[in-house]
């Protein structure tokens, strides 16, 4: 079997993950009750608290990160969840409320946009919630939302915050302590560029106080026995021993000060990306970007094709030059396909790729 070049595969999740890593998870199986796990544990977990900006454990759990919203809600003490919801992940996050029966109230935008933070105020204030859900950078869209305020306006109001940042963990800067976020969730196969299959939370001290009284947070997604094996280096079931392996290497990768690099390449390959679009929305070849200015994700982008061009051959155009674009999200399919510009990615590959879209959209309108 030949490694393919790395460099081509630009869905916005899961990401491109290179040959090292994927060579990691060719060691021989251990046993997850054992001492070798534990020091496998241990490497991944002083890891992600770098990445979370935690002092706190870091839970590992083995499902997506879909899991994790699930286990955001079941964890949260009883009453009414408010709900951010500007697309298809945050309408995701409330949806899964409503199926663990709870009572939901939504504050809707239009995709693209991101809610007004007086509205959220506003909302906390009408009525006491248990906890407030929000998407960071909301992946359908390429919207990026202040979950700092987002947190802070919950706490004020005496509601949890729970915070997907499924698509910005690693990418944008995110600070689980310094934000007081109550519980923020990844998954491995976005801006950490591992593959599918992990997912990572970290919950506040209140939370996870609170967590232990609340009415129905079942088992597999209990964060309590999470906590109870964190402290013994385990996993309450058998992980996916395999991207563990993975993980440790990507953890080791970034190193203890690698993250800040992160950040700051993730923010050239955006305003690369968006000068690019610019460029072409000027020559007539695209809209632009969906997403308003200052509420970008620096992870994704959503492009608006220009009138009459699909985008869907825009994207099947591009796969036959050898490289992969994420197609606009549902409704969005026809109008708009997504860069995800993220993981192990760099503005060199992203230029490569951008160079190759451009010449498709220069004969798509002819
Ligand atoms: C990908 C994604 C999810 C869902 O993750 P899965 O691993 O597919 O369950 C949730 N929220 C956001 C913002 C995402 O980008």
């Amino acid at each position: 079997m030949t490694m393919p070049s790395f460099g081509t595969f630009f869905l916005p999740g899961p990401t491109e993950v290179r040959p090292e890593i994927l060579a990691a998870m060719l060691r021989p199986m251990i046993s997850h009750r054992g001492a070798e796990f534990e020091t496998l544990y241990g490497n991944c977990d002083a890891g992600l608290r770098r990445v979370f900006r935690t002092v706190r454990p870091v839970f590992i759990s083995s499902s997506s990160a879909t899991g994790l919203m699930e286990a955001a809600i079941r964890n949260a003490p009883a009453g009414p969840i408010l709900s951010l919801v500007n697309g298809a992940f945050s309408a995701r996050f409330a949806d899964i409320a409503r199926a663990c029966g709870r009572t939901v109230q939504a504050l809707e935008v239009p995709y693209g946009a991101i809610v007004p933070l007086e509205t959220a105020e506003q909302a906390l204030r009408a009525r006491r919630f248990a906890a407030v859900t929000a998407a960071h950078s909301e992946t359908s869209t390429g919207a990026a939302q202040d979950v700092q305020v987002i947190a802070e306006l919950a706490h004020a109001n005496g509601a949890f915050s729970l915070i997907d940042s499924v698509s910005g963990m690693g990418g944008m800067p995110v600070e689980t302590d310094g934000w007081a976020l109550d519980f923020v969730f990844t998954g491995s196969q976005k801006a950490l560029a591992l593959p599918p299959g992990l997912a990572f939370c970290c919950a506040s001290d209140r939370f996870l106080a609170a967590a232990t009284d609340a009415p129905a947070r079942g088992r597999y997604f209990d964060i309590a026995e999470f906590a109870q094996y964190a402290a013994k280096q385990q996993t309450p079931n058998t992980p996916a021993v395999s991207l563990f392996f993975a993980l440790e290497a990507q953890m080791a990768a970034i190193g203890p000060t690698g993250l800040e690099c992160r950040w700051a390449r993730h923010a050239a390959m955006s305003a690369h990306t968006h000068a690019w679009v610019e460029h072409q929305r000027q020559a007539g070849r695209a809209e632009g970007i969906l997403a308003p200015p200052g509420a970008r994700s620096a992870t994704v982008t959503v492009v608006k094709t220009a009138a009459g061009v699909d985008a869907r051959s825009v994207v099947d155009a591009v796969a036959r030059r050898g490289f992969t674009l994420g197609g606009g999200y549902g409704k969005l399919a026809a109008t708009s396909f997504r860069v995800g510009h993220m993981g192990d990615h760099t503005v060199e590959t992203v230029a490569r790729l951008l160079e190759v879209v451009g010449e498709v959209l220069a004969t798509a309108g002819a």
